[in-house]
């Protein structure tokens, strides 16, 4: 192996312990909850998902669960009461 990769891999393990520098803009995921399997998708800094409990209160335990999975990657939206 050349040195130059072996020095690319180093830097990448650097990176991958400093998730703060990736910035995941969009995405879309299958969660496997316990009753059930949800979609999620992220787009704009808003995470959505298919789950019921989602469609009456904008969150669920599912987005923010990932939220903490992704934490410093995704930007998270406080949860503001209207
Ligand atoms: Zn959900």
């Amino acid at each position: 192996m050349d040195s130059s990769l072996v020095r690319k891999i180093e830097k990448a393990k650097d990176y991958s312990v400093q998730p703060g520098r990736v910035t995941l803009k969009q995405f879309t995921a299958s969660f496997q909850g316990d009753n059930d399997s949800h979609e999620i998708s992220y787009e704009g800094g808003e995470a959505k998902c298919s789950c019921h409990y989602f469609a009456g209160h904008k969150t669920c335990s599912h987005v923010m669960a990932i939220e903490m999975m992704l934490e410093g990657m995704v930007s998270a939206q406080p949860v503001t009461s209207t």
